[in-house]
Parts: structure tokens; sequence; C-alpha cells
């Protein structure tokens, strides 16, 4: 009998107990640097002889891990593993195949701040972002356990019809391609995995090219359960040499992708062109990106709506596909809200979080999101009023820090206003009122998440209606879905919605099958 689920508490950092434990926890992760690391498929080391590096992103030079890559002939030896995985792994009962997961939960608990500390290393996350993460992979790991139990065998559900006997039993898909995004290195690979395995499905994994040695580790939790050979391999590259090839096999049955909007869209184009000896169509779990907005009226608590922008704008350096990357003010309250914003992200402290806990925002993942967001600032100088930040920060080591930045009086059409940044730039809008916001705050391709502070009742259930995001919260702010708490998945360009953390998430790895027997 397992215990209803809840997710994890966050880690009690005022605890100093906790605080050392962590500090500990990093000191292990460090003497773990610079290790080398094959592809594992069918069980089995592979490596080609090319690799490819993981960096500090706070410190550049400093290598982390160098992970064997492979091309298209190794997605066909993963996916040929994996197939052969398939045969036996569709029949284990999903008792057994919950199991696995729950094994899993209790090791990542136990090791939580090993996990955490490993992102902090690798792609910036300060520790209070990094432990977050590690609890919401924990958490899908224990709500998908019991999901698979509840949804399995659903034959309870059907009418009844004398003098047959029903049934109704969500089956596995076959093989699947993982591939996920870098930001939430953990929570995202987990999650994925998690769900598609406890449905029987046998899956290649290849995680993205800025956080392997967190996928490693996640891998690593599972074999440790004693998972049969062939049923999860994890397989690296370029995405779109390999992740491509994954994507096209015809053997794949599904695709379960995160990352941004323009591969998203490739992804779905090709998965639904039939290949030879294709005998499915295929299915496509795709989540994309957000231009996510936070709207304050006149009647909000405006401290409260001030944090929430800063909180969801600059968390994790805004390179959440929830981040709050557009505040949108009514004209009465403008000037009084942008000033607290302003003074608030001024207070963040910019660093390398493996300092210490004081440290609130890390690096940007790499050279290339520097470039994409120190052009994107560009073209705000342009677009809008700079009120805050704008100049990378320069460090000794050549960290990829860029400070908060924030634009006034941008206008809605404007670009910064309308595509994905992906970093720490906050576009703020100027909204006539309450309609007018409402209108600006769905003026987009997009459609994830979205907040609403207001004290107003009316304008609250208006926006229950109306305000078009997949995920809408009131009067806090819009990153930091829980799982089984807030199912998550946008609309639009956001991608297929697909709810994570939510009670129909398992049946986007399913099929459906109905028996009826006359007895
Ligand atoms: P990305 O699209 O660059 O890469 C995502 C994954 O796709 C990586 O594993 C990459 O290697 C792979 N890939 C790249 N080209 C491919 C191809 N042609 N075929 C197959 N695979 C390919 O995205 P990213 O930079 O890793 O992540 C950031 C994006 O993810 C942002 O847009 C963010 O909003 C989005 N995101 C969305 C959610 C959500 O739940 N909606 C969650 C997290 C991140």
């Amino acid at each position: 009998m397992l215990r209803p689920y809840s997710p994890e508490a966050p880690t009690d950092f005022s605890r100093l107990e906790n605080q050392s434990a962590f500090s500990a926890a990093l000191d292990r992760a460090k003497a773990e640097i610079g290790r080398t690391y094959p592809m594992i498929i069918g069980g089995r080391a592979v490596s080609t002889g090319e690799t490819m590096l993981t960096i500090n992103p706070s410190r550049p030079a400093e290598v982390l891990g160098q992970f064997a890559i492979g091309g298209a002939d190794t997605a066909d030896q993963a996916i040929k593993a994996a197939s052969a995985a398939f045969a036996v792994w569709q029949h284990v009962p999903v008792e057994e195949r919950a199991r696995y997961l729950l094994r899993a939960a209790a090791e990542m608990r136990r090791r939580r701040h090993e996990f955490s500390a490993i992102m902090v290393l690798e792609v910036g996350k300060s520790w209070v972002e990094a432990d977050a993460d590690t609890a919401e992979a924990i958490d899908f790991m224990e709500y998908y356990a019991r999901q698979a139990l509840r949804i399995t065998d659903s034959s309870h559900l059907l009418a009844v019809n004398p003098p047959e006997q029903g049934g109704l039993y969500y089956i596995p898909l076959g093989v699947g391609a993982i591939i996920p995004s870098w930001n939430f290195p953990c929570a995202i690979p987990t999650g994925m995995i998690a769900a598609a395995l406890v449905t029987g499905n046998t899956l290649v994994f290849k995680p993205a090219e800025q956080s392997p040695w967190t996928a490693w580790k996640v891998c690593e939790l599972f074999w440790n359960q004693g998972l049969p050979d062939g049923v999860l391999n994890f397989v690296f590259g370029r995405g779109e040499i390999i992740g491509a090839r994954m994507v096209a096999h015809p053997e794949t049955r599904f695709i379960s992708f995160t990352g941004s909007k323009a591969v998203g869209i490739q992804i779905y184009e090709q998965a639904a062109k039939v290949q030879p000896g294709q005998r499915w169509l295929k299915r496509a779990i795709l989540e994309m990106g957000g231009k996510d907005a936070v709207v304050v009226d006149e009647t909000a608590d405006l401290e409260a709506a001030a944090q929430g922008i800063v909180a969801s704008a600059f968390g994790f350096q805004g390179q959440k596909c929830s981040a709050g990357s557009r505040a949108i003010i009514v004209d009465q309250v403008y000037d009084q809200v942008t000033r607290r914003v302003i003074d608030l992200a001024r207070a963040l402290t910019v660093g390398a979080p493996d300092a210490g806990l004081h440290i609130d925002l890390g690096p940007v993942v790499d050279s290339e999101a520097v470039s994409r967001i120190m052009s994107y600032i560009e073209l705000g100088t342009q677009e809008g009023t700079l009120l805050l930040g704008g100049e990378p920060i320069a460090t000794p080591e050549g960290g990829y820090f860029i400070p908060p930045t924030i634009f006034g009086d941008v206008a809605p059409e404007a670009r910064i206003a309308q595509e994905e940044i992906f970093g720490p730039v906050l576009a703020v809008m100027r909204a006539r009122d309450f309609d007018h916001a409402l209108d600006v705050a769905n003026g987009t391709e997009y459609g994830l998440t979205g907040a609403l502070y207001s004290q107003n009742r009316a304008r609250l259930e208006r926006a229950r209606r109306a305000f078009h995001v997949g995920n809408l919260y009131f009067n806090r702010k819009c990153t930091g879905a829980l799982v089984g708490v807030h199912p998550f998945g946008g609309f639009n360009m956001s991608g297929t919605d697909s709810k994570a953390g939510g009670p129909d998430y398992l049946l986007l790895f399913t099929q459906a099958k109905t028996v009826a027997e006359k007895l």
C-alpha cells in the first residue's frame, strides 16, 4: 500500500546542517570532475572515438566531463537494442515497473544534494533552483508510479453489458525517442524517462548537448535499480544528427521532446512523414517555448506583484519556459510597480553559484546563449527604455554572466515582447486598463504560463476564462509548477499541451485496448 502522493518539500537552507550537507555534496561532485563517459546501448558501453565536452558556464575552461558521441548509425544501434528489449519489457507487470521508479525515487531522495550539486556546476543553477529541480525529479517518479498503477487496467470505467465482460487496458506504444532540453537537466529527463518506462515502453534517451553529466547521473540511477539491458539506452551527440535520426527512424514509435519552438516544429514535421517499412503513425509529445506574462492591475497587492515579477523573470537567469519575460502593468500603477521591480532586481546577487547560497543568479548556459541574449538586449535599446542591466559582467574566468536586464515602455508588437529570449531580460509594458492588459498578454503565438495580480473578483474570473495559457496563476508568480498540483503544458506554439505531472500525462505513452468477452 503506497502512501498518497504529495510533493517533496524544498530543502530548508536556513538550517546550517543543510547548508553544510550541500557544500559537502559540491565537494564530492568536484572530485568527479574530468571523467570520461561512454554511451550505453543494450547495457554495453559504446564509444566512437569522438567526444563532446561539458563545461562549467561559470568558468568555461573547467571541463566537467568528456562524453562519447555518436551519429545516425549509433541511433540505429540504440533503437535496435530498445526494440529487442521491448519484446520483454512490455509484458513486465505494471506493479514491477512502478517499483523501479519508487526505488529510484528513494535513492535520489537519499542522494538529493549530489544531483543538485552537479546542476550547480553544469548549468549554473543557484542552490535553491537546483534543489527544486531535484525535488521535481523525485516527484515525477513518485507520481507516475502511482498513476501507472491507477490507469493500466481501467476496465472498471466501462459500462456493464451482460453477458459480456469488458476490459480496457492501456498498453505501451513501443520504442520512444526521449529528447529533452538542458534547463531542468534532472527533472525533465527523469520525468520523461519515468513516464515512458512505467507504461512499458523502451527508450533511446539523448540528453541536450549542455547537460550530459546530470543526464548520465539520472540514467545511472535507473540502471542501479537493475533495469534490464536495452530498456533505457543512453546516447549522445548533436541534436540535428543523432536526435534527427532518432526521430526519423521507422522503428521509433513516439517522440517525447522538450525544447525550442523551432526544433519542436521540425520534429513534428519529420515525425509525420511515414518512412519505408514504418507500421504506425508516430506520436509526438512536444513541449516548447513560452513568452509568459505577469499582469498587474490597479487593485493588486503591488509589493507582492513586484516580487512575483522579479521571481518569474529572473529565477534561473530567465532560462525557464515558464519565465515571466513580460510584465504588463496598468497605467495607474505602472510607475510604482516598475520602480519596485527595478529595486528588487538590482538587489539580486550574480555570481558562480558554487560560491554559496547567497548567489541568486548564476551564469547563462553557454556562449551561444550570451550571443543570443546580448543581441536581444541590443535590439531592446531600440525597442524600449533600458532601465537596468544591459552589459555582460566580466569575470577573470570568463563566466557567462548577464545581470538582470529590464526594458520599460516596450510596445506589445516589439520583438523583445514577442520572441522567447531565454535569458534574464524583462520587457515591461504599459496597459491602458485591465482589458487592454489581457489583450496584450494573449497577443503572442505562445500560450504556456501566465499570472494575474488583482483583487477584483470579476477580473479574476474573466482571466480564468480568457487568459489563454496552459498554466494560469492568480496572485503568485508564473514559474514553479509542482508535480501533481499544477499539471504543466502550454497552448499554441508552446507545444502539444501534454500536461506533465498531471493525471492524463501517462496516456500519451500508451494506446488503449478494449476487450469484450461473451461469457
Ligand atoms: P533546443 O530546441 O535547442 O534543444 C532541445 C533538444 O532537441 C536537445 O536535446 C537538442 O539536442 C535536440 N535537437 C536539436 N535539434 C534537433 C533535431 N533536428 N532533431 C532532434 N533533436 C534535436 O532547446 P534547448 O535550448 O535545449 O531548450 C530551451 C528551450 O526549451 C526553450 O525554448 C524552452 O522554453 C523550452 N522548454 C520548454 C519546456 C516546456 O515544458 N514547455 C520546458 C523546458 C524548456
